[in-house]
């Protein structure tokens, strides 16, 4: 068994964040330079209006993958200071399978339950 499931987990979903920000950097690269070589006027071309959606989509997704990083490196840090699995919000053990679900989380089931009815 490995001495050190959490490390190993949150490195391989890290790895996949950084491949996800690439790829998604490439196609936001490939639809800004097919923009411009078809030098759409993005106001009256229904064409120049897909072109700012995907775009948009492109970015968000992108700025959602760097969130998901740095909470993962966040974890890391927890990892090595001992805090990891331990809840942000109430200090309980974090259950074993939300880590496997959601390694980078902070809070366990109870508080994010409860911050997810608080937002609604
Ligand atoms: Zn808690």
């Amino acid at each position: 068994m490995d001495p050190d499931p959490p490390r190993v987990s949150l490195l391989a979903k890290r790895a996949e964040a950084v491949q996800r920000l690439r790829g998604l950097e490439a196609s936001f690269t490939d639809i800004v330079e097919a923009a411009q070589d078809s030098n759409l006027d993005d106001e009256h071309d229904p064409e120049g209006t897909t072109v700012a959606v995907s775009r948009a989509q492109v970015s968000s997704l992108a700025a959602e993958t760097r969130l998901q990083l740095v909470a993962i490196d966040a974890a890391l840090v927890r990892v090595q200071t001992g805090t990891y699995g331990v809840c942000s919000q109430c200090g309980a053990m974090i259950a074993p399978a939300r880590l496997e679900a959601l390694p980078a989380t902070t809070k366990c089931i109870s508080c994010a339950q409860l911050v997810n009815r608080a937002r609604d």
